[in-house]
């Protein structure tokens, strides 16, 4: 085993949980043991969020221009550190070194971002009255909790971490079973960035853990990033408890290609999304829906999906079990009569034969009633359905129930405008295959792939992370009384 145990971290310090339940990590990459993780339990969630709660007054009276000044060195200490720690995630989660350095430099333009809310966070003044002032603020929540995915072991915890905290709240995070790793180092390097003990604290575990978590009294608000199924259920049970609840779930992205895009960049923009993180991005292209005539631009995908080499350029999906399941659905899908025009089954990597490898898959002549073209894939495997017309195209965009990204590829503007105001999807681009907005600009699908009100980050974030104070005042004993005192 390479590394210690994990340990949850409470009151500025790492602790073992109570518990003999642990899960192994093994490395997607070449199938190694790197440590444990610990099934923690109700008493240790109590653990931590009495560290927060002690923690709490005294965060929440420090003034946002001190608190965010946290930030500031902790976008340092990632920039510092970011080798080692994209190694880190590398090793526990299978993507290549370079996704995981993008990964880390998206952390550091959150914690950026972060260092900006001081700026966006001023409240409202108005003399309503003769004399009479009302006046808004926005106020901490308290002790609020982010459960994340395997995915990102850290930008996804950086979505919440640095805007809830810089915010005056005190946080617990609950981070991936299957990538615990990262999130140590995190909470090490927001202890080096000066952030008191008892503010940021993590709790390891599964299911029971994320129930305890919804059913705690002193939890003010959950935010969840995950499947669409727990998504559901977390929301259900957090809101079900009275708190303020924000669960993102699963996608199904479809790119819409047009016979006027351009070839060479469409087939690369196709591709580094279908690919990029193996296909586990929430925001990978999993359909494309060609319109008429784009052989041509196919063949292109195809020269540019078998540039993609498993070990060197594309990294392992996470576990045996996902492995699994993405081979199946190619292996369904052609038995129904799709066409495998680049297969990715059962990839041979030299040296890293215990790796959970699945190669770049484009699957022609998929119809929209498959399994592959309905259901989250979450593997480098991009679905071709073919359509006459725009409208088509837009009906099986329309019709998948999630709707986290959408993207149009064409030269044409009007056609462009047209898909972006069609498709039912919370973010949408043009001739782009990862439409993800980035600072200062909020993350945030539709439909089933968002449960609660706002986005998870950017300014949208502020009103999930804080409640407004409306305060009324008169000094002026010559204001009088009228109608609205
Ligand atoms: P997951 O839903 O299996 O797990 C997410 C979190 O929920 C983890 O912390 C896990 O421990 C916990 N969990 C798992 N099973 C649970 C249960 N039965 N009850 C309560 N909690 C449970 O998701 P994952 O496999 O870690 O991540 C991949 C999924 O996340 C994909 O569906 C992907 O689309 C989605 N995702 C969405 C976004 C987004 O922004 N919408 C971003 C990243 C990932």
């Amino acid at each position: 085993m390479k590394y210690t145990p994990v340990q949850n971290y409470s009151n500025g310090q790492f602790v073992a949980a109570a518990t003999d339940r642990t899960l192994p990590i093994i490395s997607p990459v070449d199938g190694s043991l790197l440590s444990t993780v610990p099934l923690s339990t109700g008493t240790d969630l109590a653990t931590a969020v009495e560290a927060a709660k002690k923690a709490f007054p005294a965060w929440s009276r420090t003034t946002i221009k001190e608190r965010v000044q946290v930030f500031y060195r902790y976008k340092a200490l990632l920039e510092k550190n970011l080798k080692e720690l994209a190694l880190l995630i590398q090793e526990e989660n299978g993507k290549t070194y370079e996704e995981a350095v993008a990964e880390i430099e998206k952390g550091a333009e959150l914690a950026e971002f972060a260092c900006s809310l001081p700026q966006l966070v001023t409240g409202e003044i108005l003399e309503v009255s003769r004399g009479v002032e009302c006046r808004t603020e926005h106020v901490p929540l308290g002790v609020v909790a982010s459960i994340v995915p395997f995915n990102f072991p850290s930008m996804v915890p950086n979505w919440t971490i640095p805007n809830a905290i810089a915010l005056g709240n005190c946080m617990i995070l609950k981070p991936s079973e299957k990538v615990p790793l990262s999130v140590g180092r995190l909470a090490e390097l927001l202890q080096e960035a000066g952030l008191p003990p008892g503010v940021f604290n993590v709790v390891h575990g599964d299911r029971e853990i994320v129930e305890a978590i919804c059913d705690h009294p002193d939890i003010e608000a959950v935010s969840f990033v995950g499947s669409t199924k727990i998504a559901k259920a977390v929301y259900k049970r957090a809101t079900g408890n009275l708190k303020r609840c924000l669960a993102l779930g699963g996608a199904k992205n479809h790119l819409i290609v047009l016979p006027d895009a351009i070839p060479g960049m469409t087939a690369q923009n196709i591709t580094a999304s279908m690919a990029g993180c193996a296909g586990q991005r929430c925001m990978a292209a999993s359909a494309m829906v060609a319109v008429g005539p784009v052989d041509h631009i196919i063949e292109k995908l195809c020269e540019e999906a078998r540039k993609v080499v498993p070990g060197q350029n594309l990294g392992a999906v996470i576990n045996r079990e996902s492995k699994d399941r993405i081979e199946h659905y190619i292996t369904e899908a052609e038995s129904q009569g799709a066409k495998v025009l680049v297969d990715g089954r059962n990839p041979t990597v030299a040296g890293k034969e215990n790796g959970t490898y699945v190669g770049p898959t484009v699957i022609d002549y998929v119809t929209p009633d498959m399994a592959i073209a309905r259901e989250e894939i979450f593997g480098p495997v991009i679905s071709i359905m073919r359509t006459n017309t725009v409208d088509e195209a837009l009906a099986i965009e329309n019709a998948n129930p999630y709707g986290n990204a959408a993207s149009v590829f064409t030269q044409n503007g009007g056609m462009a405008r047209y898909v972006m105001d069609k498709a039912s999807a919370g973010m949408v681009g043009v001739n782009v295959g990862v439409p993800v907005p980035r600072e200062p600009f909020s993350f945030g699908g539709w439909n089933e792939s968002r449960f609660g009100v706002g986005d998870i980050t950017g300014k949208s974030s502020i009103e999930f992370w804080t409640k407004l104070k409306k305060s009324t005042t008169k000094w002026n004993p010559e204001a009088g009384i009228n109608w609205m005192s």
